[in-house]
């Protein structure tokens, strides 16, 4: 017998009562911290996980944290993403420092924009690039070009998405109708006239919403990592990029996660076409930076737009409502040459696919050898645990096997255990700086988990 929802309960608050002991200078100021911010942590992300309150980082190395209450973690959350590089990477840090010393900012570009647009051209297959803050950013700013170019209004997403603060994505579906995404704060935006959600893996519910005519864009992670993952099915990319080319809507590709499935992403392996290309986070290298791409004949139709017809007068414009003062700053244009020449590169890929090959396979054996009906779904250096015995088509599969109390759990188990996992789901995420020893200790924590499970459900 698997243990209930009384004896998982008394078994996370055992684990949260020993995460407050052993993080004692964490958990003070985060009690400081409700003083002064609105959700007690300088982001709302920050207060998400399971022990409770976050644990403050004194410092990170490669892929390991080290908290104030001098405790030492191997780091498969990777901020999310955002620190897929590896912590303080030498070439990272060096290359900032020097550009820092020079002046970060100045609404005027560096010779290193050369390198980056070429390198960008190269490994996204787009011709013309922008720059903005986040990612966030860069979906917001496709979704507006995606509107002039088309004339149309609505985005149709896919239940389950997340795409950063982009109003159109925080939907979900509830039977057919269009409703807020659980826990999303209240927003102004009509979402009936502006967004459309459908399952992912369903070409037939795409279909009928393109047919209607009225949709700007599809805006979609090509392989969902931010529900549980969830695969396309075989056909589901070419479906749909016949789909939008049938009925005139353009295809935005998010690879801000996907990105760690190679140099060009998820699309570069498995040669999707799309009109525009978004990416985020890791491409930073620790600075805020998100790019997108656009198609030479969406860069075409957005220049036809501009009076006259003239390309150097949208070259040239200035208020065009997107973007920030910030965005393709020298700092960020000079954070996104290191990442690209020296640290997101062949061999590190190869190298952070060979190691989430290693560790899929060792959480599928011991899971099998535990006898227990969960699922580890796994794409390219990312590999997520699911408690459900099969992969998920859709959200709707996920949420149906989902288990929050397992989650919490699992989550604060591994933190006492020095390994941080993403907090809102339970994927992993490898860096250049990952090693075996990392894996081992995950498969290690993951090994004493299931047995003490296994022994959990059979004493109740
Ligand atoms: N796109 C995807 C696929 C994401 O997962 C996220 C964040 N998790 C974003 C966009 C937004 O990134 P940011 O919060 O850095 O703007």
């Amino acid at each position: 017998m698997l243990p209930d929802s009384e004896v998982l309960t008394g078994w996370l608050t055992r684990e949260q009562a020993r995460f407050a002991e052993t993080h004692a200078k964490s958990h003070g100021l985060f009690k400081d911290g409700q003083a002064q911010y609105p959700y007690g942590a300088p982001s709302h992300w920050m207060r998400r996980w399971a022990g409770g309150f976050p644990f403050y980082v004194e410092r990170a190395a490669g892929s390991a944290l080290y908290c104030v209450d001098g405790h030492r973690y191997v780091d498969f959350c990777l901020g999310d993403s955002g620190g897929m590089c590896g912590h303080g990477h030498p070439a990272i840090t060096a290359a900032l420092a020097e550009r820092l010393s020079r002046g970060a900012t100045f609404m005027l570009p560096t010779p290193d924009a050369a390198f980056v647009g070429a390198e960008l051209q190269r490994r996204f297959s787009l011709p013309y690039w922008g720059f903005t803050t986040s990612a966030s950013d860069a979906n917001r700013a496709v979704i507006r070009i995606a509107r002039m170019v088309t004339g149309r209004r609505k985005v149709l997403v896919f239940n389950g998405c997340y795409h950063g603060s982009v109003e159109e994505a925080h939907v979900a579906l509830d039977g057919t109708k269009v409703v807020m995404r659980n826990g999303i704060h209240a927003n102004a935006v009509d979402h009936d006239a502006v967004s459309v959600v459908v399952e992912f893996n369903d070409l037939a519910a795409v279909e009928a919403a393109l047919a209607t005519g009225d949709v700007a864009c599809v805006l979609t992670e090509p392989v969902m990592t931010n529900y549980g993952m969830i695969d396309p099915e075989p056909g589901f990319h070419a479906g749909l990029r016949a789909l939008t080319a049938r009925y005139g809507t353009l295809l935005i590709i998010d690879e801000t996660h996907t990105f760690s499935n190679g140099p060009g992403g998820y699309s570069a392996v498995h040669g999707l076409s799309y009109d525009f290309f978004v990416v985020g986070k890791s491409i930073g290298g620790g600075v805020p930076l998100g790019v997108y791409g656009l198609s030479a004949d969406v860069a075409a139709a957005l220049w036809s737009l501009v009076p006259k017809a003239n390309p150097a007068l949208v070259r040239q414009s200035a208020h065009l409502g997107f973007g920030g003062t910030l965005a393709g700053s020298a700092l960020q244009v000079a954070a996104a040459r290191v990442v690209l020449e020296k640290v997101l590169t062949e061999e590190a890929f190869a190298h952070m696919l060979a190691l989430a090959g290693e560790l899929a396979e060792g959480a599928r054996r011991v899971i099998r050898e535990a006898g227990l009906p969960w699922y580890v779904a796994h794409s390219g250096a990312r590999v997520e645990t699911m408690y459900a015995p099969n992969a998920p088509r859709n959200a709707s599969d996920v949420a149906a096997g989902r288990n929050g109390l397992l989650e919490a759990l699992l989550h604060v188990y591994f933190l006492n255990r020095g390994v941080v996992i993403t907090p809102f789901h339970s994927m992993m995420l490898m860096c250049p700086a990952t090693c075996r020893e990392d894996i081992e200790h995950y498969l290690g924590v993951l090994r004493q988990f299931t047995a003490e499970y296994l022994v959990a459900g059979n004493a109740q």
